[in-house]
């Protein structure tokens, strides 16, 4: 990345056309340039190879391509590849493709750590740096389709990476467009989800600006009482107030809504708290997402036992909650969230 050049991932489909009229190039060659970025995967400007010569060679010296370095590129048996990427400022991000049947999903970052604090969670251990830029987030995105061969294509994306995507709706909104634009990736809005802590006024100023993306709501507990203790913003939060605004979303949206609720061996796993949490998600169009705890070295955490994670499922399911176990993907590369950022930082052991 070449400082103070524009980075061309940040908006294409506005400033190519200006820019295009004021170098007198025909208008169609914006179209080109982004099926070159989204479609054709391009590495570089020179490869576009329909573009004449001068054109590549002027777009190469006004804007950046990519602003990031592939630190680390890791891999399972199970097809889950992850990326650990260094942006220009140093700062350090993870993103992941999986594989699942016909699915190709990737999990992105919104911001460089996260301010929200959930006890257990790797991402936020060192607070927040920064928020992404819209061209940051697409560029994960592009990174990752890279991964793929040339006959497959992204189908799913979910913003569970790292950082708070509704403390950064500004430049994620935009992302998301170009993933679901025809001219972009064109991934239908239904199949981008959008995982929150639970934010009650963004989650409401996304409903108003776009409530096509499906929402998740990760709420670990189902009271404030644990809630309070296991996501500590909930503090200033309250459960009512994200359940709330989380059905009015799904009034707008007509989406079923996805509660994640991470399984921590002897906090949150027992029957009482499995009873507590079908009474309170009952009634609703919604699907519980139970995660077991993907450990993160350091932290006093566990995984529940099978046990434990079967009663918890069955209450679940005799309460008439719609529940499903995720699959633990890519645990070997450590891709829950910000873990491998953690392990490969300066200055800290490596494991
Ligand atoms: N900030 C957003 C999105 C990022 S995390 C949110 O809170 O939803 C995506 C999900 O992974 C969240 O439900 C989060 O609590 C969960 N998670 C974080 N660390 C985890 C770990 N070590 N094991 C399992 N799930 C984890």
């Amino acid at each position: 990345m070449v400082a103070g050049m524009p980075h061309i991932l940040e908006s294409p489909a506005e400033s190519l056309p200006p820019w295009l009229a004021a170098h007198r190039y025909p208008a169609y060659r914006a179209l080109q340039i982004r099926s070159w970025l989204f479609q054709r995967r391009a590495k570089t400007w020179e490869e576009m190879s329909d573009l004449p010569k001068k054109l590549r060679a002027e777009l190469a010296e006004e804007f950046d391509l990519w602003t990031s370095t592939v630190v680390k590129h890791s891999q399972t048996e199970d097809g889950t590849e992850k990326l650990l990427l260094q942006l220009h400022d140093g700062g350090r991000i993870e993103c992941v493709l999986l594989r699942d049947g016909e699915r190709r999903t990737i999990c992105i970052s919104t911001q460089v750590g996260c301010a929200m604090g959930c006890v257990f969670c790797a991402s936020g251990l060192d607070g927040v740096d920064r928020n992404l830029t819209t061209g940051e987030i697409v560029e994960q995105m592009l990174l990752l389709a890279r991964l793929l061969p040339e006959d497959e294509r992204l189908s799913h994306i979910v913003v569970m990476g790292m950082g708070e995507p509704l403390a950064n709706l500004d430049n994620l909104l935009p992302a998301l467009h170009a993933a679901s634009d025809e001219q972009g990736l064109g991934i239908s809005r239904r199949r981008i989800t959008i995982s929150t802590v639970g934010l009650p006024p963004a989650i409401r100023r996304l409903s108003q600006i776009d409530a096509r993306y499906s929402l998740a709501v990760s709420l670990h507990a189902p009271d404030d009482e644990l809630r309070n203790q296991l996501v500590p913003v909930n503090k200033k939060i309250g459960l009512d107030d994200i359940l709330e605004a989380a059905d009015e979303y799904f009034q707008v949206s007509g989406r079923r809504l996805t509660f994640e609720y991470v399984l921590l061996g002897g906090l949150n796993d027992g029957e009482d708290h499995a009873l507590k949490l079908a009474r309170l998600l009952r009634g609703r169009a919604a699907l519980l997402n139970v995660i077991p705890y993907n450990p993160v070295a350091g932290l006093p955490y566990a995984t529940p036992t099978q046990a434990a994670q079967d009663r918890f499922r069955d209450i679940l399911t005799h309460g008439g909650i719609n529940v499903q176990f995720r699959q633990r993907k890519g645990d070997k590369i450590n891709a829950a969230c910000g873990q491998l950022r953690r392990m490969t930082a300066p200055g800290l052991p490596q494991v």
